[in-house]
């Protein structure tokens, strides 16, 4: 068995499901204000849109747009759509806020983001209509991948500690305790992603990402590690999805297994990228030609 968190490229690449890039949904969208790279990932955050689960596949583009208005509106005034990820009901998987597929971008949420999360959000209403099989099926692909990127214990029972950056539910300074993948009224007050799909977070992710982690990194992790060249000569900084901070951390000579993530290096990496992010400024906001939002977002909605 090989153990968790000494991944190589190659094991990622085998983990990470297909995903939509912005590009797909986002024509004329661009971000309008400047975006931050999260210092660390702790855990993986799980959202619903609240929004009606009848639409069509066809339809999707539609409804993220329609998110992105209500998020970048006057109501909300985020820069770009709050979520890192989006999973439709149809199993696909959206890359939202703009360079999510590359780094850790930090998100917005109601009731305030207390930070340390990836964010992906369900589109649909999962307050008692639990998720299809294709978009779980998706959701636990796409949890499986970000944990083993961003080095995220996701076995069952796994908690992490950190200082809030301030919510509706834990204030500014205060000491927060969550499961790694935890949904969004644990951290604030809203019935955010639903009771179907909370429950599922609290009783089946936990095993089923674990799982799907550990089967991928079983069957591709190079069986004979001594003879693997350390990836230290790799160029820092790639712009494909590649962990790019894999290359970066510490070397041990003799070491007979795989680099291990060491989370401080990575965050020195995507503290370099991000800089790209934030010198975003607001552009293009005129261009914007899109339908109409009919939008029921979660987050525009259930504040309280
Ligand atoms: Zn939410």
């Amino acid at each position: 068995m090989v153990e968790l968190f000494q991944t190589d490229a190659s094991v990622l690449d085998k983990l990470k499901p297909t995903i939509r890039p912005r590009s797909d949904w986002a024509e004329g969208l661009p971000p309008v204000g400047p975006l931050e790279v999260e210092d660390e990932v702790r855990f993986l955050l799980v959202h619903h849109t609240a929004s009606p689960n009848t639409y069509s596949e066809n339809e999707v583009v539609d409804q993220i747009r329609g998110f992105y208005r209500f998020h970048t509106g006057p109501t909300k005034g985020w820069p770009d759509v709050a979520y890192n990820f989006f999973v439709d009901r149809f199993g696909g998987i959206w890359e939202a806020r703009e360079g999510s597929l590359t780094q850790p971008v930090r998100g917005d949420a109601t009731g305030g983001s207390q930070g340390f999360a990836v964010l992906c959000s369900l589109i649909g209403d999962y307050t008692e209509t639990p998720m299809s099989d294709a978009q779980q099926q998706s959701l636990t692909q796409l949890l499986a991948w970000l944990s083993e990127l961003y080095g995220v214990d996701t076995k069952p029972g796994t908690q992490t500690n950190f200082i809030s950056r301030g919510s509706n539910k834990w204030p500014e300074g205060s000491e927060v305790a969550t499961a790694t993948i935890a949904g969004h009224r644990d951290m604030s007050q809203t019935s955010c992603p639903g009771d179907a799909v909370y429950d599922v977070i609290q009783n089946q992710l936990p095993t089923e990402v674990t799982s799907v982690r550990q089967r991928t990194l079983d069957q591709f992790s190079p069986t004979t590690p001594e003879t693997t060249q350390p990836e230290i000569s790799k160029p820092t900084l790639q712009l494909d999805d590649r962990p790019i901070l894999r290359s970066a951390p510490v070397v041990q000579p003799n070491s007979s297994t795989s680099l291990p993530l060491v989370a401080g290096a990575i965050s020195a990496a995507l503290g370099i990228v991000g800089g790209l992010v934030a010198m975003r400024t607001r552009r293009n906001r005129n261009t914007d030609t899109g339908q109409p939002t009919g939008s029921d977002d979660e987050e525009n909605q259930k504040s309280g």
